[in-house]
């Protein structure tokens, strides 16, 4: 952290999986920046010490829960262990994500279940469980990380695009079924952002035309620092060097 904070997020606690590096990194950091309490969720212990290092020598307060959340059990006590950390919970950020690429006909049945697993059930298993604790709150968030292959479908990418639609599709149900609640369901979709799973899934992307995670999670802490009534449900961003409304 930078150093610089403020406090619209004071008080509140945030679940961030995929914490460890890339764009949940850069959420994190964000979120904890503006007084929020952190939860950092992700399978490497290493990577999420160094993220809860940098939120606590710049002053913020976070906790880590390495787990793996394509496991039901672990993703059920995540949500206990926020409850049990904070007494509360107010934004969850769906961020963890797989890819596995390569054609359809090469796709292994168990690296479509692994994708499905961490990129669409891990979240549903995530957000039935917090869904009890954010209704206490008057104004809540869910932001669910998909991507562009939430709407479209790139070639190499059957598996992940398939769990990114899910995401999506969940998204849209949750988001009416939680509205009177208080509840606001936010999709973020970006294409090509700076990280690892980029550089494996997309080599031919020159690296200097990437977004930055921290593009990223500008927007995220965009959507959780609204309270008025103009909602947005769904941000689709794309590189500056893309094609524009394609
Ligand atoms: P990344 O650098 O590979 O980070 C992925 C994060 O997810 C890591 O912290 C990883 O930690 C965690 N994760 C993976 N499997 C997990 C599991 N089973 N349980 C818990 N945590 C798990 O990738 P990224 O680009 O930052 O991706 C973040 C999100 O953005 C993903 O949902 C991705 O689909 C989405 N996205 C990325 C791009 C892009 O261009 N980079 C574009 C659109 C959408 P561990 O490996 O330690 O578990």
């Amino acid at each position: 952290m930078d150093g610089r904070t403020s406090s619209r997020l004071k008080g509140m606690c945030a679940i961030v999986t995929g914490a460890g590096r890339g764009i949940g990194r850069s959420i994190s950091l964000a979120l904890a920046r503006e007084g929020a309490h952190l939860i950092l969720a992700a399978r490497t212990e290493g990577e999420l010490d160094v993220v809860r290092q940098e939120i606590e020598d710049g002053g913020g307060r976070t906790v880590m829960f390495p787990a793996d959340l394509s496991r039901e059990p672990e993703a059920v006590a995540l949500v206990k262990f926020a409850i049990d950390y904070a007494g509360r919970l107010d934004i969850l950020v769906n961020n963890a994500g797989l890819g596995i690429f390569g054609p359809l006909v090469d796709c292994a049945t168990e690296d479509w279940d692994q994708i499905m697993a961490v990129n669409a059930r891990g979240p549903y298993v995530l957000c039935r469980e917090a869904i009890p604790h954010l209704r206490l709150r008057e104004i809540s968030y869910i932001v669910n990380v998909g991507s562009v292959v939430s709407e479209k479908g790139y070639q190499d990418q059957a598996a992940y695009s398939a769990s990114k639609h899910a995401l999506l599709g969940m998204s849209k149900a949750m988001a009416k079924e939680v509205q009177d609640e208080n509840i606001r369901v936010h999709a973020v979709c970006p294409g090509g952002v700076a990280t690892d799973l980029v550089a494996r899934a997309r080599p031919d992307l020159d690296a200097a035309l990437l977004m930055e995670p921290e593009e990223i999670a500008d927007i995220v802490l965009f959507l959780v620092t609204r309270r008025g009534n103009a909602v947005i449900d769904e941000i689709f961003v794309r590189r500056s060097a893309s094609t524009p409304w394609a």
